[in-house]
């Protein structure tokens, strides 16, 4: 260091041993914080006084400290993995202003630059060195570090080593040879993501099975969560960003490449200045309009997931999807970078029927093992239960990382703010399964909405399905509700679209249970638009009680049928 730190200076000569007065006095004269927060002192106790860990912690939580503190206060230099490069750059210039003898090795480095970090390093004169983790496997890298006197290794986002995580970056994986290697240099993971199977994954893989797990509260009590039933998702959004938001900064996310460029367009036609961001972009662009997004107010982002790791902006005061995410964990990190500044936020997302549908062909028709298609299929589910549900979405959200939320409710998501009502729509989902099959399990949603309707479309007509017993029996719901209906029978696995024949939706076996009247389907109610309860009496009347023993007679053929058809594909 260029500054002297005595407190840091004398504990290097005492190795192993943590003293709380020399924590706290590096903290104040060169972090220049008042204290630790949360479990930071803890973490910093037991990396110092050489011990492995892992630190589950939310974005904005104070990670780097838990590693930057311990490598000052051990002998030797702290040797940091972190996968983006201008994270690192970041960090490091933000170490070097408060006097931390701090540097990088990456892919930028030039020749004799990376020589003379190596130099640094061997003489001692480096607190913390950051490298990137294809850097830090290669033998050369690994042969310099065997001869360097190392303070720690520690391994940010560590996420990232997860195969079925939604940030897996392959050059993670050799990580392993750190435990290999260094067997008794401590080891701190870092992470802001970790459901159970990525944290297995963490621990497996950098060979922390016996090391405590450091968990602090995942919570982001300043977000307010809302997830609204998709019906034009870009007018949906404009609304949104207009009434709620204007002149604020925020980030939208959608899938596609196409879909970034549409939306952005699309806002600034309504008088929303918002910038593209995706990996198809010219890199220059691509970091003009993220440097836009940082450094001038109210600037709309609209990216593809490419964008958000390792950016730092404070007042970001809402975050859209409008497409679904992959898992309740990528939601979890992408509307993370909210209200890092503490101050309230959104995040904000529309889903419908057409989500499921489009995350199940990608799951379906991706390369991955069987296994990876299951765990993939879970992770999904999980976040369709999460859109689905009518209680409390931060206690379902909590849940999902394994906490307990303190109350059942948090006063600050949509469904707590306005609870949902719910309605029995048991019959209505009968009608629906009954539809779909009587029309031979060959039709999208729309059709069959036309046809429980009882609309006399050409298509209708064309196929005869106005003399079917299913035709117009629905009429006691909107098209809108029949539409959430349908979305809520895929959500809960009782109806598939079969994206071999044009999505036609098709029964699971489960659907029979539902026909049979053994399950009793409670439904959310969509607020906003058309959407009301619908109307106690059914306009045909023909449907009594969801009970199998008196239970329509059409439904009772529909399921004989449907039995033995599921007992034929058995044999
Ligand atoms: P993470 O990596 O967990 O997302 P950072 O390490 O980048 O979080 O820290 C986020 C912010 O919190 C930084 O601005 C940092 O200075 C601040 N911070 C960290 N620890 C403390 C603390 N003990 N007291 C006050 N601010 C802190
Ligand atoms: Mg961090
Ligand atoms: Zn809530």
């Amino acid at each position: 260091m260029s500054v002297p730190v005595g407190a840091s200076r004398q504990s290097k000569n005492q190795p192993d041993v943590f003293q709380t007065s020399d924590a706290l006095s590096v903290l104040h004269s060169v972090f220049g914080l008042p204290g630790f927060r949360g479990a930071q002192e803890d973490i910093v106790r037991h990396v110092t006084d050489g011990g492995n860990c892992l630190v589950l912690m939310p974005t904005g939580g104070g990670k780097s400290l838990c590693y930057q503190l311990p490598s000052l206060l051990r002998p030797g230099c702290g040797i940091v993995v972190s996968p983006l490069i201008a994270l690192m750059r970041d960090q490091v210039a933000g170490l070097l202003e408060a006097g931390v003898k701090a540097a990088v090795l990456n892919s930028t480095l030039s020749w004799d630059e990376a020589n003379e970090v190596e130099r640094q390093l061997l003489a001692g004169e480096l607190d913390l060195l950051y490298v990137a983790p294809e850097r830090l496997v290669t033998p050369r890298c690994l042969a310099m570090l065997g001869r360097a006197r190392i303070a720690l290794f520690a391994i940010d986002e560590a996420h990232c080593v997860a195969q079925w995580g939604h940030d897996f970056r392959p050059e993670y994986i050799g990580l392993s040879v750190i435990a290999e290697r260094f067997p008794n240099i401590p080891r701190i993971a870092l992470t802001a993501t970790a459901d159970d199977l990525t944290r297995q994954e963490i621990v497996q893989r950098l060979g922390l099975d016996d090391a405590p797990n450091f968990v602090a509260s995942f919570d982001r009590p300043n977000i307010k969560y809302e997830i609204v039933d998709k019906t034009n998702a870009q007018k949906q959004l404009q609304a949104f960003i207009s009434d709620r938001h204007s002149g604020e900064a925020g980030v939208v996310y959608c899938l596609s490449r196409a879909k970034v460029e549409d939306t952005a367009a699309a806002l600034n036609k309504a008088g929303i200045l918002a910038l593209p961001y995706h990996a198809g972009l010219d890199a220059r662009l691509r970091e003009t309009n993220q440097d836009r997004f940082i450094n001038e107010d109210g600037v709309v982002i609209v990216a593809t997931v490419a964008f958000g790791m390792g950016i730092d902006k404070p007042d970001v005061r809402f975050v859209c999807h409008l497409d679904l995410p992959k898992s309740i964990e990528a939601y979890y990190q992408e509307t993370g970078r909210a209200g890092r500044d503490g101050k309230p936020s959104n995040a904000w997302m529309a889903y419908g029927l057409s989500d499921i549908v489009q995350q199940r062909r990608m799951i379906d028709e991706s390369t991955g093992s069987e296994t990876f298609k299951g765990v993939s299929i879970r992770k999904l589910d999980a976040l369709v239960g999460l859109a689905e549900t009518v209680d409390c979405r931060r206690t379902r959200l909590l849940g999902y990382f394994g906490e307990e939320a303190t109350g059942t409710r948090c006063g600050n998501c949509d469904n707590c703010l306005t609870p949902p009502k719910v309605w029995n729509g048991s019959v209505a989902a009968q009608k629906l399964l009954s539809c779909a099959y009587r029309t031979g399990q060959k039709f999208g949603a729309m059709h069959l909405v036309d046809v429980l309707i009882g609309r006399l479309t050409d298509k209708v007509k064309q196929f005869g399905h106005d003399k079917l017993s299913v035709f117009g029996i629905g009429g006691e719901l909107t098209e809108k509700q029949w539409r959430a209906v349908m979305r809520q029978l895929v959500a809960r696995g009782f109806l598939y679209a079969d994206a071999d024949s044009f999505n036609a939706l098709k029964l699971t076996e489960e659907a029979r249970g539902v026909l049979k009247g053994e399950i009793e389907l409670m439904f959310r109610e969509e607020t906003g638009g058309t959407g009301r309860a619908p109307r106690s009496k059914s306009r045909r009347g023909d449907l009594a009680a969801p009970r199998s023993d008196n239970a329509n007679p059409d439904l009772l053929a529909v399921l004989r049928a449907w039995r033995s058809e599921v007992a034929k594909k058995r044999n």
